[in-house]
């Protein structure tokens, strides 16, 4: 059995976090590949070494003096080699090299990826495990997309010849020759094309909490942990602003059918969660999660005999798309249709779409509503489960939240609401008592 383990930032911000995650690969022989991200916050207002790195680099590209900076950053890595009590190992060299690149040819990624290239130096050290660096295995194509197949043949091969090993996250090579990182929170994505590529039974993503929580704590005291969730559910939540895992990490274990299992560093005996393709793990309530993001805007078209108008939909789309414009949903009665879309990409193109829609479809009227937050009801026990929308209405009609759009996914997998920005909170609290609590 092969478990591939991913550390966040928190768990490897400090030597004691070192030790808690050092103790949790040890527990367990089967833990054999460690994918470390930088060293993030220590304590709340702590500055994540990633974002000190970004800083120094653009410092030196405006060919100010970066030197201070750098050697903060050091500093941190430096705390960490000497709370471990790590004997005849420092990162001077590197250290050499950083500045020397910042010197002469300031790199982003470059500088941005030393977070986690050092702190996999630190953790390989410490654990007696080899080093892989990632610009020998994770490789970018032309337009910079992860190039997938000679990723997998030479990752696999590489991990095949060192086992146990610590692989850096967050980073691989770019067809120019130099470091290329993905977006922010890619120590995910690395953990994952090592989970697939060791064809792992299990990748473990331990980070600082015990899962992925039902709705987001900001706004619901203390939520329940999410013990099962499907890819698919997640998919839904992520899409609406829950933040679990990098987006692109999902695909390498979907596609290899790992499941993934979120965990706790600072508890790692919790359960935590498991993100799996299918599961008879009975949800433990209808409603899996619930998770929403405000800033909507909605364009409604009415036209009497809508309905009977051959490519009508197809017309009103193509205002939109001429205008360089994603829509998010499309509810549609037999006279109407509503057009769901970002504020922000919205406002500044607002008019020229709707002279569009005009000269397009000939409407009896547009009217264009603003402030609109979507909330995403998702679980995969709604399709057998009776009552569900009508719970849903319910809860929101009592707290007197008046519900501006109503869409059911056609999975049958989610229900979405449109409520205003100022009930937001509200519905989400209203929504999870009634689901949650109630249950
Ligand atoms: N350290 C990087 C970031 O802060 C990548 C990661 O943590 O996953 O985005």
């Amino acid at each position: 059995m092969i478990k591939v383990v991913k550390f966040g930032g928190s768990s490897l911000a400090s030597a004691e976090q070192f030790k808690k995650v050092v103790d949790i690969i040890k527990a367990d022989e089967h833990r054999v590949y460690a994918v470390p991200s930088a060293p993030g916050k220590r304590f709340s207002g702590d500055a994540k070494v990633t974002d000190m790195l970004i800083h120094a680099y653009e410092t030196a590209a405006e060919g100010k003096d970066y030197s201070g900076q750098l050697a903060l950053i050091k500093d941190r890595f430096n705390d960490i080699i000497e709370g471990l009590g790590i004997k005849d190992f420092d990162l001077n060299d590197d250290f050499a090299e950083i500045d020397a690149m910042l010197k002469d040819d300031p790199q982003k990624d470059y500088t941005a990826s030393r977070g986690e290239y050092l702190n996999g130096k630190i953790l390989a050290k410490y654990l007696g495990w080899a080093f892989i660096d990632p610009k020998d295995v994770i490789f970018f194509n032309e337009e910079g997309n992860l190039n997938t197949y000679k990723t997998e043949k030479c990752l696999s091969q590489a991990l095949k010849s060192n086992c146990p090993a610590v692989i850096p996250g967050f980073f691989g090579l770019g067809k120019d020759g130099n470091v290329k990182t993905f977006s922010r929170g890619g120590s995910d994505v690395t953990g994952s094309l090592v989970a697939q590529a060791s064809k792992a039974d299990v990748y473990e993503n331990w980070t600082d909490v015990s899962g992925c929580l039902v709705a987001d704590p900001r706004i619901v005291n203390n939520p329940e942990v999410i013990k099962y969730v499907t890819y698919r559910e997640l998919r839904e939540l992520s899409y609406m602003g829950a933040t679990v895992l990098h987006e692109n990490a999902i695909f390498p274990v979907r596609q290899s059918g790992i499941p993934i299992n979120i965990k706790n560093t600072n508890s790692p005996l919790d359960e935590g969660t498991w993100i799996v393709e299918s599961t008879c793990q009975k949800p433990a309530h209808t409603v899996t999660g619930i998770a929403g993001k405000k800033g909507f805007c909605s364009v409604l078209i009415t036209k009497s005999m809508m309905n009977a108008e051959v490519g009508f939909g197809r017309k009103v789309l193509q205002a939109f798309e001429d205008n360089g414009i994603s829509f998010e949903h499309m509810p549609s009665g037999i006279d109407t249709m509503t057009i769901v879309v970002h504020e922000d990409e919205f406002l500044h193109k607002e008019q020229a779409v709707v002279s569009a829609i005009h000269r397009l479809t000939n409407p009896d009227s547009i009217e264009i509503e603003s402030d609109l937050a979507l909330i995403a009801v998702v679980g995969r026990g709604m399709k057998s489960a009776s009552g569900t929308a009508g719970k849903l209405f319910s809860a929101l009609a009592e707290k007197k939240i008046n519900i501006r759009m109503i869409d059911q996914g056609s999975s049958e997998l989610n229900i979405i609401v449109g409520v205003e920005n100022k009930d937001f909170e509200e519905a989400i609290k209203a929504i999870y008592n009634a689901f949650v609590k109630a249950d």
